[in-house]
């Protein structure tokens, strides 16, 4: 098997597409992610790759015969290895395909990206200890974290149907609220503690089968790449419905993608040791491996960005309001993908792992506002004066998430973005 680092890593490489060459970029002829792109409304699907401002269609360059992503992901990791180096080839600068390649290019702002494949199941893991235990201490503020916590990668079964592409915006929610010390019929209306959570999404390839578990050694060749994803939380509708089930509607109402699937590949510089700290359990055997321990965890800077009404018509494009890294959780994708299939649970090409809300240990670092707003109770003032516990009408989030590391260029994920609109009149009415 070939390095996991090559030739399609080297720094030095540029590519004949003049806007992959700006430092700025966040798609340099090392990332190559994979989307899927349309020209109108009514047209098909086409895999493309993001290449600076750019999308590579993947058929029309001559690379990739098949039209579907999910069939695409199904590749085995050798073979997804030499698609990538194909790629790679036709993009760099004296690339002998260059005329053949231009023909094959559209730019990003003509086109509609959408989800990057069909999905499939979806599950919702809990991997940032600090999002745990800041947000189990507002619930039991002298035992924050349970005790399964550091044993078990918790997680619920989520749903797909909801899963939107970037960009598209979502209706408040409505449902059943009851704060914990109220008296009474709960109170029926339009969310009123409306939240993000600033995530990565793990995009499955092969599958396994029923009764098979996926030893976490395999784990990774089972997995394709990595997305932003935000999943959206009605924190008040959350309080009173998640026991003893865990979430329900306060989470399958939208859930929003980027559109770029960042690979394992193009990761593989920005890998970093698992590791805990001293005094905490080491994984149970079927969790733990040497290469889990050496480089199962990636370092990658995450972003969450609020952009209200106010300063869209400001000409604002937002602000930050936290930054944090996945090399920081307590899981890594090779242990969620060994749990999951432990007990023959049987995993499908385009299914979606979320890692659950990525927090870092301090606590400007909060994942999402209820960590920030120290669960609605102080404030956050934005740099124009206005003031957020929970989201308003109008508001947009965005994730963003990018790898640095000496030696190597700098990748990224685009943009996760989407604006609350109002719920609906009449059943927001109490
Ligand atoms: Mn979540």
């Amino acid at each position: 098997m070939a390095s996991p680092i090559d030739a399609t890593h080297d720094a030095a490489l540029t590519s004949w597409v003049e806007s992959a060459n700006d430092p700025a970029t966040e798609f340099p002829i090392q990332n190559l992610p994979f989307g899927r792109f349309r020209r109108d409304e009514d047209g098909d699907w086409s895999i493309g790759v993001a290449i600076g401002d750019q999308v590579l269609d993947l058929r029309r360059a001559g690379l990739l015969r098949n039209t579907q992503m999910n069939q695409l992901m199904r590749l085995p990791r050798d073979a997804r290895r030499v698609l990538r180096e194909g790629i790679s080839h036709a993009l760099r600068t004296g690339s002998a395909t260059e005329s053949a390649c231009r023909e094959a290019l559209v730019p990003q702002a003509e086109v509609q990206l959408g989800l990057p494949c069909e999905i499939g199941d979806y599950t919702d893991f809990y991997t940032s200890i600090h999002h745990a235990t800041t947000v189990g201490r507002q619930f039991r503020p002298d035992n924050p974290l349970l005790p399964n916590y550091k044993w078990v990668p918790i997680g619920y079964h989520g749903r797909a149907s909801s899963i939107l592409a970037s960009g598209h915006d979502f209706l408040r929610p409505v449902g059943q609220t009851k704060p914990q010390d109220a008296q009474g019929a709960p109170e029926f209306g339009a969310c009123r503690r409306l939240d993000y959570e600033l995530e990565l999404g793990v995009f499955i390839s092969r599958p396994n089968l029923l009764g098979e578990p996926i030893s976490i050694a395999q784990a990774e060749d089972h997995v394709f790449g990595l997305g932003l994803f935000n999943d959206w939380s009605a924190r008040d509708i959350q309080g009173w419905e998640y026991q003893p089930l865990g979430p329900f509607l306060s989470k399958n109402f939208a859930s929003t993608l980027s559109p770029w699937v960042v690979t394992l590949e193009a990761l593989e510089p920005f890998r970093s040791p698992f590791s805990r700290a001293a005094g905490d359990p080491a994984p149970l055997p079927y969790l733990d491996s040497p290469h889990n321990r050496e480089r199962g965890a990636f370092d990658i800077v995450l972003e969450a960005w609020l952009q209200t009404d106010a300063m869209r018509k400001a000409g604002s494009p937002g602000e930050r309001l936290a930054r944090s890294n996945y090399a920081d959780a307590y899981w890594t994708v090779a242990q969620m993908v060994a749990h999951h299939t432990v007990n023959g649970c049987n995993l499908r090409v385009g299914d979606l792992f979320g890692t659950g809300t990525l927090s870092g240990p301090a606590a400007d670092q909060g994942g999402s506002l209820m960590e920030l707003s120290d669960g609605g109770k102080r404030p956050i003032r934005l740099s124009n004066g206005e003031t957020r516990t929970f989201l308003e009408d109008g508001d947009t989030v965005m994730l963003r998430g990018v790898c640095e590391r000496e030696g190597y260029r700098s990748i990224g994920f685009g943009e996760c973005r989407a604006t609350v609109l109002p719920a609906r009149s009449a059943l927001a009415a109490r």
